[in-house]
């Protein structure tokens, strides 16, 4: 979570997310030793109760974090989000940059612009985001794994599967048998961004941890790695994540 995101982003973005309904779920866990509080992304704040913790115990440590809680919850408010309803008008982040969704072509075949690209769309009326996003994703997944194959040639990492999803919660996974997997949401972000994720997942196909030895390995085919995590962590809420 970054606190200070005041971002250029930030103050183009209009609308926002709806206030989200202070909730709490509370869950046990076999697995934990302790209470735990954490606030998901959608604003649902859930508590941990170990196995031998108790409904009335987990409730009393929620009273007690109440203070942290507040401040998560002011935190996340504060962080860039893009608008829920997208039309002629809204900016929304493309390619790295905020741009509006300008009308290009009215009539039998309407279609909106963003920046240079032009896509097609049923009509202006209603929600353009569910239309806008399914062209990104077709987009990502002709343009990601072409530049995953890319930049495993150059690194010389060897790659058996690239695939391109609909990940909610990170930018991009590996697994050993040498396949990765890449948000469609990268082709929102700037290309520096972008190929700094690639290079992560194929250099976890040598070192499938995050030791010093990892990060080692991406400073030497990524040396503005750490640009891209600040993006990352300022604008990833941008899209959701
Ligand atoms: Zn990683």
């Amino acid at each position: 979570m970054s606190v200070n995101g005041q971002q250029d982003l930030l103050e183009l973005m209009d609308g926002g997310a709806a206030p989200t309904a202070p909730s709490i779920v509370f869950q046990r866990s076999a697995k934990a030793r302790n209470y735990r509080l954490t606030l998901r992304r959608d604003g649902t704040a859930v508590a941990t109760i170990p196995q031998r913790g108790s409904q009335r115990g987990a409730e009393e440590f929620v009273t007690q974090q109440a203070e942290w809680l507040e401040r998560a919850r002011a935190r996340q408010a504060r962080k860039p989000r893009a608008a829920e309803v997208w039309v002629p008008g809204t900016h929304v982040l493309w390619r790295g940059e905020m741009h509006e969704i300008r009308v290009a072509s009215t009539g039998e075949r309407p279609q909106v612009c963003l920046n240079a690209d032009v896509f097609r769309v049923s009509g202006f009326d209603g929600n353009l985001r569910p239309t806008l996003e399914a062209h990104f994703a077709r987009r990502a997944k002709i343009e990601l794994p072409a530049r995953a194959w890319e930049l495993a040639a150059v690194t010389g990492v060897e790659v058996k599967q690239v695939s391109v999803r609909n990940q909610r919660s990170r930018w991009g996974s590996c697994s050993a048998n040498g396949t990765i997997s890449l948000n469609w949401r990268l082709v929102q972000t700037p290309d520096f961004v972008r190929d700094y994720i690639v290079y992560h997942e194929l250099m976890h196909l040598r070192e499938m941890n995050h030791s010093t030895r990892f990060w080692a390995r991406v400073e030497e085919v990524c040396p503005g790695w750490r640009e891209a995590e600040r993006w990352l962590k300022r604008n990833g809420s941008l899209l959701g994540l």
